[in-house]
């Protein structure tokens, strides 16, 4: 089974724009209810036994259940029977509106994401249609429920032989988008270990670092698209709130921010493609990336992007039948990638690996690359014959393989 998402910039009607953000506010709306029946339940229960109840008012009946998505759906359907605000959007898209907000609260518990929060007008960005008739594309037009035909600039041809699964309409600053996840029932075979292969080491002075001592730098036009949105935003806060000069350079400001994610994304393909031309199998370090963004290095962290390359690489490598595979980045920056000793820690400024037990010297990021290659190697059961001028070349798994 293969999923893939096609985007396709949409070229909705008058009348079919005014829907759209019709739709968008009433499921804005549906959210914020579901989300104030579900703090309110919380509120009440976190009452603690022998608090007072001046500050948390026991409102709710004790019996009452927590609100959960079955629940929120079913007084959805009975609310719709009666509201036409309601009415108006298609039951199915205000009950993905739920889900999504079900799927907040599961990442808050799994994954300790913050409470989930409300959307102030004008931020919920995107709707989806979780289920679509057969045929509904037809040339460039695609006939959504209860919308009817929309017309959609055709960038791409749709594969036949693929199932629409689902269709998110997004509001972006550029204009109306279609996010089109499609299904193939194709088996794609795993790719096996083979060939050549190199680690790779993610960092702040560089972007990405490979075991074959390749850099690639951060990229350098970003930093203007940076300056840029940072002189546009200081005019916006300039500006009389409210006034239309205001909007008008918040307007320039969000198309910004879309052009730099789209570089941003440009690099990470390029980045991939070519890590994918050096070998046949890559091994990156598997970073804790949230444990990362919280501490010191946070906001470098986030502006690398390094969550989107990491799936950009591993989608890229899949497509190319490059082998991928994540290995533990504990104490990558620690170990001599030569005698396979413990070193000691690095300071940030330290940019020289030069081991003190065999004299091997590198750059400090190579040599973190070139752990991880080694580590990855022995994961797949090679074992590395090390390294002259930056390369390992793998070899069969013997007794003596290092124990990592
Ligand atoms: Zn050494």
């Amino acid at each position: 089974m293969l999923n893939l998402t096609y985007e396709f910039k949409l070229k909705p009607t008058s009348e079919q724009v005014f829907i759209f953000t019709d739709w968008l506010e009433q499921c804005r709306r549906v959210y914020n209810h579901a989300l104030t029946e579900r703090k309110d339940w919380f509120k009440s229960r976190s009452c603690q036994i022998n608090a007072c109840s001046l500050r948390s008012e026991y409102t709710i009946p004790a019996e009452t259940k927590r609100p959960t998505y079955a629940s929120q759906c079913k007084s959805l359907t009975a609310n719709r029977k009666t509201n036409s605000n309601l009415q108006r959007v298609q039951s199915q898209v205000l009950q993905q509106t739920l889900l999504r907000l079900e799927k907040a609260f599961v990442s808050m518990w799994e994954q300790k994401h913050g409470f989930p929060r409300f959307k102030k007008p004008g931020t919920m960005r995107s709707f989806v249609f979780p289920q679509l008739r057969k045929n509904v594309v037809q040339g460039s037009t695609i006939k959504l429920p209860m919308v009817g035909w929309v017309k959609f600039r055709q960038s791409r041809e749709i594969p036949d032989g693929a199932t629409l699964r689902q269709v998110r309409i997004v509001r972006r600053a550029r204009g109306w988008f279609a996010m089109l996840t499609l299904q193939w029932d194709v088996i794609i075979p795993d790719v096996m270990p083979h060939g050549e292969g190199i680690g790779v080491d993610v960092g702040i002075s560089h972007f990405a670092v490979a075991s074959n001592g390749r850099f690639f730098p951060n990229p350098q036009p970003f930093k203007k698209l940076e300056r840029k949105l940072k002189l546009l935003q200081r005019s916006v806060s300039r500006k009389v709130k409210g006034s239309s000069n205001r909007k008008k350079t918040q307007v320039k400001v969000s198309k910004l921010h879309e052009r730099i994610a789209n570089v941003r994304k440009n690099y990470h393909w390029l980045v991939a493609h070519n890590l994918c031309d050096l070998a046949r199998m890559i091994f990156l370090e598997d970073l804790n990336l949230k444990r990362l963004a919280r501490g010191f290095l946070g906001k470098h962290c986030l502006d690398a992007g390094w969550g989107q390359f990491f799936q950009i690489l591993e989608q890229c490598c899949r497509k190319r039948g490059v082998f991928f595979l994540y290995v533990d980045s504990k104490k990558t920056s620690q170990i001599c990638p030569n005698c396979l000793t413990e070193t000691g820690k690095k300071e940030l400024s330290e940019r020289v690996h030069s081991c003190q037990y065999c004299g091997y010297t590198t750059d400090r990021d190579v040599a973190a690359a070139q752990v991880v290659l080694i580590r990855g190697l022995a994961a797949v059961g090679h074992t590395v014959k090390m390294l002259s001028e930056g390369k390992a070349v793998a070899l069969p798994l013997t007794k003596e393989s290092p124990g990592f």
